[in-house]
């Protein structure tokens, strides 16, 4: 058994809003065992939307739509349906009372447009609609040897669609054998091939649970997908295989689902009972930011200090120690320490420290040029740490895709401090 999740409306295909129904409706799907095998988006066309649905009806035994239930002439959903089956729209009277209540409910009367609302194609099942005047449809179509396909219209408003789908399609849909469930582990720290590696065989192809990896602003993501009889089933693989995870990334993984790095940090500072200071120079604000949603109260994230960098010829003031070697009569750089950077830096955080009294600060400095974020590859942003029990600073590498190196090194300043929290005994 396979569905297809079909959403219709201009605003959509135009790039105006974002289908997020269909992916909310293959999550729903998948947890109850029918799997999706495809997306359409499909704009407020008649004959567009009747060649979609005979395409779709054909090949899948489920087939859910959302949008073009609306009372305009560009809401053409039921039109489709109604021609798709060869089939009238007939008047259905309860629905017509429904929608006349709600308008006589917000004191208004009813548009002659919103009848339409009412109409079906003759042998289609209303869905009711108990907070919208869109009723959804139930349709089932027989296909030449096959089952018959099993067809759901529903409004596009998210919400309503939502309920919809639990009140009136979930009951009615036929149970897969075989049920789908997915969970996330977020890691940061190393890149999405060197976590591979460390995985081994955990990402194989066809591996049950299966793992699949994507990246995302250097957060690295891992999807475990399990299918089973149950979901009890399900969440058990998933627990296994989060454990083996678990044993090989260590605290590269910082959450779960949808938990972000400053999410975390805010809650370990919360658990561990510290105050948190802050100075960024260079990153747009993006630390203060970030800390500023997680920690809305600003119960522990209580002071940010923003700045611009350091300009080129500033930077020149902090002279760069480098140290060659000579091997082979070949001379190579092998480091470069940069340390008046970090010795201003750390200065500058005992400043913030005995000016806030803040348990712990953190410090990001990003240089910048006028093309580039980053001066060039070799000038390194720096990560400073200071409390009472410690003081490390740390170089992190600016090469790599420009488009995100702002937010990668904002990360890379919350990991050492996630890192360090997570030493700290509670
Ligand atoms: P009806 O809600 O009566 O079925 P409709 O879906 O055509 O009609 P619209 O005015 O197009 O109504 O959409 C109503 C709201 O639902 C809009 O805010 C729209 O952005 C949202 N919406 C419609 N389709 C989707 C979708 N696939 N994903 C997310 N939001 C959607
Ligand atoms: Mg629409």
């Amino acid at each position: 058994m396979h569905a297809e999740v079909i959403a219709i409306g201009s605003e959509l295909t135009s790039g105006a809003n974002l289908d997020t129904n269909s992916q909310w409706l293959s999550v729903e799907l998948g947890q109850i065992g029918i799997p999706v095998r495809f997306h359409t988006t499909v704009a407020d066309d008649l004959d567009a939307i009747v060649d979609v649905l005979r395409t779709s009806v054909a090949r899948s035994d489920v087939v859910l739509i959302t949008g073009g239930l609306g009372p305009t002439q560009d809401d053409l959903t039921r039109d489709a349906l109604a021609a798709l089956a060869g089939r009238k729209l007939v008047l259905h009277q309860p629905s017509l009372d429904h929608i006349r209540r709600l308008f006589a409910q917000r004191g208004r009367p009813m548009p002659e447009r919103n009848r339409v609302q009412a109409l079906f194609p003759e042998g289609s099942e209303p869905l009711p609609n108990p907070v919208g005047t869109a009723p959804g449809i139930w349709m089932e179509l027989s296909r030449d040897g096959a089952d018959p396909c099993r067809l759901a219209a529903l409004p596009g408003v998210p919400s309503e669609m939502r309920r919809m789908f639990h009140e009136q399609v979930r009951p009615r849909l036929p149970r897969g054998d075989q049920v789908i469930l997915s969970a996330k582990l977020n890691c940061f720290g190393a890149g999405e091939s060197a976590i591979e590696e460390m995985l081994g065989e955990l990402t194989a192809r066809g591996r049950q649970p299966d793992v699949g990896i994507t990246a995302h602003e250097a957060t690295i993501v891992l999807r475990i997908t399990a299918q089973a009889a149950t979901l009890e089933q399900c969440r058990r693989q998933i627990d296994q295989t989060k454990a083996l995870i678990r044993e090989r990334l260590g605290s590269l993984i910082f959450g779960e689902e949808d938990e972000t790095l400053p999410e975390v940090v805010v809650s370990l500072l919360r658990t561990r009972n510290k105050t948190l200071a802050t100075l960024e120079m260079g990153t747009d604000g993006l630390l203060t930011h970030w800390l500023a949603k997680a920690d809305p109260q600003r119960e522990h994230f209580v002071w940010a200090e923003i700045r611009r960098p350091f300009r080129e010829e500033e930077l020149r003031r902090f002279s760069v120690i480098q140290c060659y070697e000579k091997r082979c009569g070949v001379e190579r750089k092998i480091s470069e320490v940069d340390d008046r950077m970090s010795r201003f830096m750390k200065e500058e955080l005992h400043r913030l420290r005995s000016h806030t009294e803040a348990d712990l600060t953190l410090a990001v400095h990003l240089p910048r040029s006028k093309t580039a974020p980053s001066t060039s590859p070799d000038q390194p942003a720096h990560v400073v740490l200071v409390a009472k029990e410690i003081e490390r600073a740390v170089e992190e590498p600016t090469a790599g895709n420009p488009a995100i190196l702002v937010p990668r090194v904002v990360k890379a300043a919350l990991n050492h401090l996630r890192l360090h929290l997570l030493a700290m005994t509670k």
